[in-house]
């Protein structure tokens, strides 16, 4: 007798929800990423009981056409890329087209948005997806609210933690986002309560502002402004002063091409750059862009998009290195500078004369924010 048998979409579905819905957390980052890929300028994020309850956000982005609504809560289903080639070249923060299947799947997500004239709106539950769309009311953009997060998946209810780290993490997803796209006003309420509200940034000044309101201040009062560009790499941002070192590496981070990820490679750099100039234990804080041909970075290596697979490590090493390196120059015992950076110690084979090729280039992050 045959044993195997398909999974019902709605199990595969809970079941690949595991992989992205780890947390509220999760959940916001998927649909911020989702309203910032539709070109929204503004967000409005409201929390309950650290997300779990109710986290709504509001965007004015492109919105949702009445007949795709369905789709978008549909496994498997994207407006982001129709091709494999697509995936080369890919510009937005998704395209795997399952994050709302997964989240409906262990929640109850209603989904209203209007391309034009009429808004309307798609309800799923638990994936008992809701046949007909109803009309609605919406100003040009979409919401989505997501409410009572695995209430049929007690398991996964058991690993939430207090409201108080649950709502935490969030504002730490919120402020990784917030720092890759200037251009965006954030607006975020918990339990009805205004807790931040950023406009968006233009000029370095702005941006500046926003800096500190997400670092804090003391970060942006010690931080050196960087720019570099260098064979078609470019890297920009904020890094501290080692005076400015913290005791966890809980201030650093870092964008490739607009999405934020973490990586080995990229923190082996940034160490090495800082070796000998910061106290042992001590890790350096830093908000860093780099912008490389998308071409040569595969992001889709891991299902939350936060790991990325560099075609030439070694060259974005030696890179981020020598710009950091370079950077710290003027914070750098005399000596130091005289021995460095053929002394400093690169894993093996890392390209040295990289930077003699001077060619600049840059290229444009999801929705060209920075
Ligand atoms: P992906 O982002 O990988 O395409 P999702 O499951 O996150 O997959 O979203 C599915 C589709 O729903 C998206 O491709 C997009 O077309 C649409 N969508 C989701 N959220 C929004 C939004 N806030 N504004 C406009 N379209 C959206
Ligand atoms: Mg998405």
């Amino acid at each position: 007798m045959s044993k195997i048998k398909l999974l019902s979409p709605r199990l595969a579905n809970q079941i690949a929800a595991g992989e992205v819905v780890e947390r509220p957390a999760s959940v916001i980052k998927e649909v911020i990423e989702n309203s910032l890929d539709a070109g929204a300028t503004r967000l409005d994020v409201d929390l309950e009981a650290g997300g779990v309850k109710l986290m709504r956000v509001r965007d004015n982005g492109a919105g949702i056409d009445k007949d795709d609504l369905p789709l978008a809560l549909s496994r498997h289903a994207t407006s982001k890329i129709y091709q494999l080639d697509d995936l080369e070249a890919v510009s937005t923060l998704g395209f795997r087209g399952e994050a709302l299947a997964s989240i409906s799947s262990v929640s109850r997500l209603s989904l209203t948005s209007t391309t034009g004239s009429e808004a309307w709106c798609a309800k799923a539950e638990g994936r008992e997806m809701q046949t007909e769309v109803q009309p609605a009311a919406h100003p040009q953009g979409t919401t989505v609210e997501v409410r009572d997060l695995f209430f049929n998946t007690p398991a996964r209810r058991k690993f939430l933690r207090t409201e108080t780290t649950e709502y935490q993490r969030i504002e730490e997803v919120i402020k990784r986002l917030a720092l890759s796209r200037f251009d965006v006003g954030f607006n975020v309420q918990h339990n009805g309560r205004a807790i931040h509200s950023w406009r968006a940034a233009q000029s370095q000044i702005e941006q500046e502002r926003r800096v500190a309101q997400v670092c804090g201040p003391a970060f942006m009062e010690n931080a050196l402004h960087i720019d570099i560009e260098r064979s078609g790499l470019r890297n920009r941002g904020w890094v501290a002063l080692p005076t400015f070192s913290r005791s966890n590496a809980d201030l650093q981070h870092f964008y490739v091409n607009g999405r934020a990820i973490r990586d080995k490679l990229v923190t082996h750099a940034v160490r090495q750059a800082y070796q000998d100039v910061l106290f042992h234990g001590r890790h350096p804080a830093f908000v860093l862009y780099l912008e490389v041909d998308p071409a040569t970075v595969d992001v889709n290596v891991h299902p939350t998009k936060n790991e990325v697979r560099f075609r030439d490590s070694r060259m974005v090493h030696d890179f981020l290195f020598r710009s950091l390196h370079h950077a710290l120059a003027d914070v750098r015992p005399k000596d130091q500078i005289l021995n460095s950076p053929e002394q400093a110690e690169i894993p093996s084979g890392v390209a040295i004369g990289e930077f003699a090729n001077q060619e600049t280039m840059a290229f444009r992050s999801p929705g060209g924010g920075i």
